[in-house]
């Protein structure tokens, strides 16, 4: 599978806005974008003024949406696929598949400050779900699933350490948190009111069915 190496920071200036990629580093004073004029995209010379081609306004919002949840192209249009398939609206079913991924669950029961690190966290064994042990970040989630620890006490530790450091985190109402577990368990589909992203999904939908 492939993976973007480059500096995290390049994406969120590319798209003018906070995609959160580096954990507790994008609350503080250090995000580049934060420390940066927003207009101000990499490279030599920056953003071209003026709202662009009706094209570039649709790739931005698909590359945002992508970024965002930290997959490349293939993976990204596998489930736009998936969405398009079922009945209703393809953006709304698009950032639900996204947001039921397994990776994104475990970043926003802050068992890990991004959702790269999230990824690590499951790709290396630390993670079971239903008792098992996955190791694939792109896991669907459904409802009455129960994210567990590896029974490990280093997991265990480096976990609660995470939940400590952010202890006014806000598990969002689809997902269920024991902290003292901790254990957490989905109690329902995420809604659009809980994607964190200001994304325009039917200009994705627009730019993905071309
Ligand atoms: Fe983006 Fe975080 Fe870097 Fe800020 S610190 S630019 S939010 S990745």
């Amino acid at each position: 599978m492939g993976r973007y190496l480059e500096a995290s920071c390049r994406l969120c200036r590319r798209e003018g806005m906070k995609l959160m990629l580096k954990g507790t580093r994008c609350e503080t004073g250090k995000c580049a974008i934060e420390k940066r004029q927003r207009s101000q995209a990499p490279g030599q010379h920056g953003w071209r003024k003026g709202r662009g081609s009706n094209y570039a306004v649709r790739l931005r919002e698909k590359q945002k949406m992508k970024r965002y949840y930290g997959l490349m192209d293939t993976q990204f249009m596998r489930t736009y696929e998936l969405a398009n398939k079922g009945k209703g609206d393809t953006g709304k079913r698009l950032l639900e598949f996204l947001e039921r991924r397994l990776d994104n669950v475990v970043y926003k029961l802050n068992f890990a400050p991004s959702r790269k690190a999230a990824r690590l966290l499951i790709s290396h064994g630390h993670i079971c779900l239903n008792g098992r042990r996955v190791d694939i970040p792109s896991t669907q989630v459904k409802i009455g699933d129960k994210i567990t620890l590896k029974n490990s006490e280093k997991t265990r530790k480096k976990v609660k350490a995470q939940l400590e450091s952010n202890p006014n985190f806000a598990v969002q109402g689809w997902l269920q948190l024991d902290v003292s577990k901790p254990m957490a368990t989905v109690v329902a589909l995420p809604t659009r009111d809980d994607v964190q992203l200001a994304v325009e999904e039917q200009l994705v939908v627009e730019f993905c069915s071309r």
